[in-house]
């Protein structure tokens, strides 16, 4: 079973010559550090500066990680990963707007996407972001269980409002609803609502997803407990379950604050998690699993699991997801033997989803380690097509 995601053929198989070299050549730029970090601080300072380096980003990170500016752009990249049974699931990646129209238009496009979902087989998943529908610092407030102002109920009414007519439209159109997690100091106010909603509207099977970050050493104790009061008020539970995406500013802030880091004191310490995490997951019967990882072990481990359970490739209740411009190699071929896989496809205007990007980046330089593993699989292709 391990060499399955060896298979580069198979991996690359939608992508011409030339968009194999962009790639090759897009993780070589990346794979620095530095590069990445005096790209960042450049790119931010002329897009603040207003000047003309949209045409630049789009044809170089964007168009590697983003399907495009609408939902319609989109949709050529759908139907091509679609022929090979790859899923797509619409991300609107705006980040960081705090105003109230925002959060209206992310609540749109949310409900925009349930549609686009309904209709079409090759999107099974509507996703949002828990800040995209409500300010962090509201959230916060809650999570540290400080008492809202008036104005902030109000306020606080609205979102609750914004997670009520996204879930029911998810439930009434069949559709299911992944709802991404942040950072940990506005998380808990976002899974206590995600925890209503699940009540609500999981009581026949998941449709309302939350997400546990495995970086998180309370994370166990977290879904236990979850599970528990599951059972007992007689709801589904559905997680995406990921590693995380905040941990530098996490322990940075932990530092800067005095209180205790929540991430886990090493890497092997979050991969110890995110095992124990999906072995519980597959375990449970009331519980869906979205594999939300680009890590070729615990992709193994979780096959692993479900044949030992008795789960069929293709159960509703098992889903792999990759990020797009990300891990092909494990999509296409998990996709090949015939597993529920899905890609999160980004999009929006370029400056809006530049955080999105830099993440992305950082995530890919050689230090994480992402990277070399890209490369390698994508040098290997090009040897293999004689290019
Ligand atoms: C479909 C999908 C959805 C996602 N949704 C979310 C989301 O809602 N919220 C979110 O935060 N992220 C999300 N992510 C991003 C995800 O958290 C990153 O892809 C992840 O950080 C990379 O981990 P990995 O499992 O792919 O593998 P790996 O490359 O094996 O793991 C890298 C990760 O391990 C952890 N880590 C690294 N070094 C250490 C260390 N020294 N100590 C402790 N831990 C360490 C960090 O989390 C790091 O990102 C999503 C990813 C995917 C594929």
């Amino acid at each position: 079973m391990h060499k399955i995601f060896e298979d580069t053929q198979t991996a690359f198989a939608l992508k011409s010559d030339t968009e194999l070299d962009r790639a090759y050549f897009l993780f070589k730029m990346i794979q620095s550090e530095p590069l990445v970090r005096i790209g960042t601080v450049i790119t931010n300072f002329a897009l603040k500066a207003h000047m003309p380096v949209e045409h630049l980003i789009r044809a170089s990170v964007f168009d590697h990680f983003c399907g495009g500016i609408t939902e319609e752009d989109c949709l050529p990249t759908i139907a091509n990963m679609f022929t090979k049974n790859v899923h797509a699931i619409l991300d609107y990646s705006v980040e960081g707007k705090e105003e109230e129209s925002q959060f209206n238009l992310a609540l749109e496009k949310t409900l925009q996407n349930i549609d686009f979902a309904h209709e079409k087989q090759s999107i099974p998943f509507a996703v949002f972001k828990p800040t995209g529908f409500g300010r962090l610092g509201l959230y916060q407030k809650l999570t540290e269980q400080k008492s809202l102002s008036e104005i902030e109920k109000v306020e606080w009414n609205k979102v609750v409002d914004r997670y009520n007519q996204v879930c029911k439209a998810a439930y009434d159109k069949d559709v299911p609803l992944l709802i991404d997690a942040e950072e940990s100091w506005m998380q808990d106010a976002a899974d206590d609502l995600i925890e209503v909603m699940m009540e609500k509207y999981n009581q026949k099977k998941v449709i309302v997803f939350g997400t546990l970050q495995m970086y998180r050493w309370d994370r166990m104790d977290y879904l236990k407990a979850l599970y528990k009061r599951a059972k007992e008020k007689g709801f589904y539970v559905g997680m995406k379950l990921v590693r995380g995406a905040y941990m530098e500013k996490e322990r940075e802030r932990a530092e800067e604050n005095g209180y205790p880091s929540p991430i886990c004191e090493s890497k092997q310490a979050t991969d110890a998690n995110f095992d124990a995490g999906i072995t519980y997951m597959i375990e449970h019967k009331k519980l869906a699993l979205f594999a939300g990882t680009h890590n070729e072990e615990s992709t193994y481990k979780v096959m692993e699991l479900a044949i030992e359970k008795g789960i069929k490739k293709d159960d509703k209740r098992l889903w792999f997801g990759q990020l797009y411009g990300m891990s092909d190699h494990i999509s296409y071929n998990l996709a090949a033997q015939g597993y529920n896989v899905a890609k999160y496809l980004p999009y929006g205007p370029v400056r809006d989803v530049m955080p999105y990007l830099i993440r992305r980046a950082e995530e890919n330089t050689s230090v994480s380690g992402q990277t070399s593993r890209e490369l390698s699989l994508l040098k290997t292709e090009r040897k293999r097509r004689k290019l």
